[in-house]
C-alpha cells in the first residue's frame, strides 16, 4: 500500500522529534516542517524588539510583527526572522529560554498555527505531502491528519540526548563526558519547559486522542523512523 502522506508528529522537547520527522521524511520523499523552529524565531524577533517576555499582553500586541520563514526541505533546513538568518541562533540559550513565554499566548499560536498550514497546503498542492513536526499538530494543527504520532521518551534519555546533541553542535572534543556533566542541568532545563507546554491553556502539549504513541527510550533512530515508516504505510494513501 502507498503510505500516507500528511503526518503529525508531536512529543515533549528531547524526544528525537526533529530528527525522527526528517529522516522520516525523506525515506518517504515528502517536505518536512518544524513548527517549533518556526516558534523559536517568533521568540528570537520578540527578543531583538525588546518586548517583556513576562507580560503576555505585550507579546500579543507586537505577535503581528516579526516575519517568520521556515523552509520546508528535510536537509539543510534555513529559518529566516524579519530577513535574518537565524538557523543558528534560534538554538541559543536566550531563544530556548524564551521561547515558551511567546508559544503560550494565543495570537502568536493563531498567526503561527495559520501560516503552518499553508505550508502544508503548498506542499499538498505540489503532490509532495509532508511530515509536521510540534506539540499541537495532532490536536490542532492537522486534526485531520491520517497518522498522528506522539513520540516520547523517559525524562532522563531524553536529557541525555540533547546534552550529546548540544554538545557535538558546540564542536566540545570529548562530547559525550560534556554531555554526562550537563545531563542533570538540561534536564531541569527540558522539564522546566515541558511544564509550560503541556500547563498552558492554549494549545498545550498533549496527544490527540487518535494518536499512537511511540515510546524512544529504548529504540534507535532507525528503528522509531521503521516503525512510523511501518504505520504510514498501514494507514494508507491520503488520495
Ligand atoms: O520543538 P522545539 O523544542 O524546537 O520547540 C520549541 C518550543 O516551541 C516548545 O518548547 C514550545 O514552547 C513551542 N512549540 C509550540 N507548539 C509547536 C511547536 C513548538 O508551542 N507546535
Amino acid at each position: 500500500m502507498t503510505p500516507c502522506t500528511v503526518i503529525a508528529i508531536d512529543g515533549p522537547a528531547g524526544s528525537g522529534k526533529s530528527s525522527t520527522s526528517r529522516a522520516l521524511a525523506s525515506r518517504l520523499g515528502l517536505r518536512y516542517l518544524d513548527t517549533g523552529a518556526m516558534y523559536r524565531a517568533m521568540a528570537w524577533g520578540m527578543l531583538q524588539r525588546g518586548v517583556d517576555l513576562a507580560d503576555p499582553s505585550a507579546i500579543s500586541e507586537r505577535s503581528g510583527e516579526p516575519r517568520v520563514h521556515v523552509s520546508t526541505s528535510p536537509v539543510g533546513q534555513v529559518v529566516t526572522c524579519d530577513g535574518v538568518d537565524v538557523t543558528d541562533a534560534i538554538r541559543g540559550e536566550a531563544v530556548t529560554a524564551a521561547v515558551s513565554s511567546v508559544s503560550a499566548v494565543p495570537t502568536v499560536r493563531a498567526r503561527l498555527v495559520e501560516l503552518q498550514r499553508g505550508a502544508v497546503l503548498a506542499a499538498v498542492a505540489e503532490g509532495a505531502g509532508i511530515v509536521v513536526e510540534g506539540r499541537d499538530i495532532g490536536t490542532v494543527v492537522l486534526p485531520d491528519a491520517r497518522l498522528k504520532v506522539f513520540l516520547t521518551a523517559d525524562e532522563a534519555e531524553r536529557a541525555r540526548r540533547r546534552a550529546l546533541e548540544e554538545a557535538q553542535r558546540a564542536g566540545v572534543p570529548d562530547a559525550e563526558q560534556a554531555a554526562d556533566k550537563a545531563a542533570t542541568a538540561v534536564r531541569a532545563r527540558l522539564a522546566a519547559r515541558d511544564a509550560v507546554d503541556s500547563g498552558r491553556a492554549a494549545s498545550p502539549l498533549r496527544p490527540a486522542d487518535d494518536a499512537v504513541v511511540v515510546d524512544a527510550t529504548s529504540l534507535s533512530l532507525d528503528e522509531v523512523v521503521d516503525r512510523m515508516v511501518q504505520l504510514a504505510t498501514e494507514r494508507g494513501s491520503d488520495e
